[in-house]
């Protein structure tokens, strides 16, 4: 069978960028940095998205709606805020179009210009304390614990499909608490609640930790990450908790009467992920065929191709299917039938390869002698032939161990790329030669951080959580240090 992709030892980032084309799940469109996400790949982004809003309920929080556009001076009001993120805001500053009376089509009607223009949300922190500050009164109205499902604009200079666009689907979690310890307790859970999802339902492993100083989001007095490692040897962020103390509190005035009746400044966190994630799923399993997905999921989770001569051979084959088709669906299985005909079933297999699609089952005139059907896995690209007695247990098995068998692998693989060092040098050759994630001492400075980036080009992705204490020597400096921080090169 011919090769649709270019390998990934032959060209990393062209083979994703042909997978997530060829796979159809997206592509780029005339809007600089901005994709157009097709039904294959918004199908996978709508089950994510259903299974993390399952996990925000049952964690207490609810959703809401705030709209697109930011007045301008409420970007103003938080100072780390603004200066994060003017550098990529979009602006609105017209309402209005009209005819050029010099016949140079429609034009910007400058009558139209706004007294107070907008920003397109990159995040919506100042609009939602905003609004927080009319509906914060008394310690009886917290906590808040708000989600919102939206688009936002960020004008990334070197974009790439799902892992960095110029606008990208997301949730953002806004909460709102009396104290500091319930507030760092919510960007606690909510970092967990990502790993649990990454872990579970992605087949991603990942590490949890803070952020450096450097490295935390604009206005946040505390980020908690979750870092993914892809085959290729680079991390990729996967989700941010933010601890935002009283920062927008105080620059919205949000202020509540606490229950001894003192006005106290509310405390605050934002948590997100977006649909990076499908990039880190694309990443972190798929293959030289193309897609591997992980079957909780995955849109379709089998599909099922008859191999037949003429149209009495395939009815025989199609009433036999039948049966298996509801059993498959009655539990709760995703199960197509394709019976197309303009299509061989070789051109067939190849395809729902590429897509990923987790089992695969063939039935021919043999099978229908024999009673038996042909099981394929996509993980594994194995297959065996089974009798059809008993095929419906033996599959509802066989894809939690192929959610089950894709996890370990990519555990097995990002444990192998975590290296500890001591030596600067040593660090900057296996960083060439290696990648991965390596777990170094740092001495706690900006300034190493920002010698080691200038230098390699690696950042500091996390102190992790689990990191233990551990007396050792910053590996550039050799000042002291008390545990090892995380460091990669990085989507
Ligand atoms: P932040 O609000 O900056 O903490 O971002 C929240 C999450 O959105 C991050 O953890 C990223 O996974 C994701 N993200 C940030 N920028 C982009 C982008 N340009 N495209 C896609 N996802 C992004």
């Amino acid at each position: 069978m011919g090769k649709f992709l270019t390998s990934r030892s032959e060209d990393y980032s062209q083979w994703y960028n042909e997978l997530v084309v060829k796979a159809g799940l997206a592509e780029q469109s005339v809007v600089r940095g901005c994709m157009v996400i097709k039904p294959y790949g918004y199908a996978i982004w709508e089950k994510i998205q259903r299974q993390l809003d399952d996990m925000f309920k049952q964690t207490g929080h609810v959703n809401a709606y705030f709209p697109l556009l930011i007045p301008k001076s409420f970007f103003s009001k938080e100072a780390d805020h603004v200066e994060g993120f003017a550098k990529e805001c979009a602006v609105v500053t017209h309402y209005r179009l009209k005819n050029d009376p010099n016949g140079g089509g429609v034009v910007v009607d400058p009558a139209a210009k706004l007294e107070e223009e907008y920003i397109i949300r990159p995040t919506s922190e100042t609009i939602i304390w905003n609004t927080y500050k009319n509906w914060i009164q008394s310690y009886r109205d917290l906590p808040i614990l708000c989600n919102q499902w939206a688009n936002v604009m960020r004008w990334e200079m070197r974009t790439r499909m799902f892992l960095r666009t110029a606008e990208f689907l997301w949730q953002e979690g806004h909460t709102a608490h009396a104290t500091k310890e319930e507030a760092l307790e919510e960007a606690n859970k909510m970092v967990r609640v990502y790993a649990d999802f990454a872990q579970n339902w992605m087949a991603v492993p990942v590490i949890m930790g803070s952020k450096s100083e450097s490295e935390r989001f604009a206005g946040a007095l505390e980020t908690f990450t979750i870092e993914a490692l892809m085959q290729d040897g680079k991390a990729l962020q996967a989700g941010t908790s933010h601890f935002l103390g009283q920062n927008f509190a105080k620059a919205f005035d949000v202020q509540f009467t606490n229950a001894e009746g003192k006005l106290e400044y509310v405390w605050a966190t934002s948590w997100g992920v977006s649909t990076r994630l499908m990039g880190a799923l694309i990443m972190a399993h798929s293959d030289d065929n193309g897609l591997v997905l992980p079957p909780k999921l995955a849109p379709l989770q089998v599909v099922i191709v008859p191999i037949y001569k003429g149209a009495e051979g395939l009815k025989k084959i199609s009433d036999k299917v039948q049966g298996l088709i509801e059993k498959l669906r009655a539990k709760g299985i995703s199960v197509k039938y394709d019976d197309r005909d303009t299509q061989k079933p070789g051109w067939k297999f190849a395809d729902y390869e590429l897509k990923g699609v987790p089992v695969r089952l063939a039935m021919g005139e043999r099978d229908l002698e024999n009673g038996t059907i042909e099981v394929a896995r996509r993980d594994t690209l194995t297959k065996e032939t089974l009798p059809l007695e008993g095929i419906v247990g033996h599959i509802e098995k066989l894809l939690e161990d192929i959610q089950e068998n894709i996890y370990k692998k990519a555990l097995d693989f990002r444990n192998s790329m975590i290296t500890k060092v001591d030596s600067y040098d040593e660090f900057k050759n296996l960083l060439e030669s290696k990648g991965g994630f390596f777990l170094c001492h740092w001495d706690g400075t900006a300034e190493t951080e920002e010698k080691i980036k200038a230098d390699t080009k690696a950042t500091i992705r996390c102190i992790p959580f689990d990191s233990p204490e551990e007396e050792g020597k910053d590996m550039v400096t050799g000042k002291p240090s008390h545990r090892r921080v995380l460091i990669a090169k990085a989507y």
